[in-house]
This record gives C-alpha cells, sequence and structure tokens, in this order.
C-alpha cells in the first residue's frame, strides 16, 4: 500500500490465511519489520487482537 493503510482497512497484503504475502521481503513496510508481538496485544483470539488494535486506533485518533 503505497500511501499507508488507512485505520481499520485491511491490509492488501493478507492472504486468505491471514498471513502476510511479503513476510521477510524488503518491501514489508519497516513499521511491519519492528513490530514486536506480545500476548497482551495478541489476546488467545483473533477477536481479542481485533478489540486491541481497535482501541489503540481509537485512543491515538488525532
Ligand atoms: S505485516 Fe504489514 S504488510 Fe504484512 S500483512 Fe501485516 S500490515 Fe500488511
Amino acid at each position: 500500500m503505497p500511501h499507508g493503510k488507512p485505520a481499520g482497512m485491511r491490509c492488501i497484503q493478507l492472504d486468505d490465511d491471514e498471513r502476510c504475502m511479503i513476510f521477510g521481503q524488503p518491501e514489508r513496510p519497516e513499521v511491519c519489520a519492528n513490530l514486536r508481538p506480545e500476548p497482551l496485544m495478541c489476546g488467545e483470539t483473533r477477536g481479542q487482537a481485533m478489540l486491541w488494535l481497535q482501541t489503540l486506533e481509537q485512543s491515538t485518533h488525532p
């Protein structure tokens, strides 16, 4: 996504299994490569992880 991924939009690099199709490749955004997931942000389900992301987006929205 040349101009960045808007908040709330699914990344176009995700495949049908929710895996990054450019993982490990140089074109993967630096912010993605530098992210170090922690149990708190991932939770135990996809729903918990999405709730965490939504909370972050809302709390940092300008
Ligand atoms: S790691 Fe980054 S580029 Fe890959 S799917 Fe997730 S948001 Fe998209």
